[in-house]
């Protein structure tokens, strides 16, 4: 058997696409808030979702924030809907 190469695999919290973590964007849960973090190594719980959210339904944030809310295992405040938010292309 040839030795596979591990490549880490990432859930979206939104959308449940598994996909190479490199592809998905990380967010995590600091002491001032929930940030995008782009190196992937920030303490703190983390969660990944698309780039762009691009799964989501732009309509539906309030879905979104409360799939974020529960992976990240905290409330979400209004100053962390609106990084959330900064996340949305388009
Ligand atoms: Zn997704």
């Amino acid at each position: 058997m040839p030795h596979r190469k591990h490549v880490a695999t990432r859930t979206c919290s939104i959308c449940g696409k598994k996909a190479d973590k490199r592809e998905l964007v990380r967010l995590v849960r600091t002491d001032d808030g929930i940030m995008i973090d782009p190196s992937g190594k920030m303490n703190g719980r983390g969660t990944y979702v698309c780039p762009g959210m691009e799964c989501q339904e732009a309509s539906d944030m309030n879905d979104v924030f409360r799939k974020i809310s529960r992976a990240l295992r905290v409330d979400l405040t209004d100053a962390d809907r609106l990084s959330i938010r900064q996340l949305v292309s388009s």
